[in-house]
């Protein structure tokens, strides 16, 4: 799966969602990402557990889905890169991971590849 980039509408939506659970619960948000023909459209919330320090997934809720792109979730303490927990996370929910950060404005996040490498996601209207 070629993944293009991340439409806007959506991109601004995760970030609402994180600034909202992290005001209202002071936690991470997670979400699983969906792609449509190469371009990740919509997100899906999973049952988790999450203290400020981390968030875990119920995998064995996860259903099969082959549109699955990766993942997203938030650092409410702003810090933009994959924490080891998260570099164990990645490579089991696809290839494209957003970490979300304070002030969840359109540049603060950041996108990495299941490894951890900064990726460059493209933001498509
Ligand atoms: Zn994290």
């Amino acid at each position: 799966m070629k993944i293009r980039g991340i439409a806007e509408d959506l991109l601004l939506g995760l970030l609402a969602t994180a600034r909202e659970v992290d005001a209202s619960h002071g936690r991470e948000f997670v979400a699983v990402l969906r792609e449509e023909d190469g371009v990740i459209r919509e997100f899906t919330f999973l049952p988790f557990e999450s203290t400020p320090e981390s968030a875990s997934l119920h995998f064995e809720l996860m259903p099969l889905d082959t549109h699955i792109a990766g993942s997203a979730h938030s650092h409410p303490n702003g810090v933009l890169f994959p924490s080891n927990a998260d570099l164990r996370f990645f490579p089991t929910v696809g290839r494209y991971h957003l970490i979300l950060g304070p002030p969840y404005d359109r540049r603060s996040w950041r996108c990495f590849t299941a490894d951890g490498t900064p990726f460059p996601m493209e933001v498509v209207p």
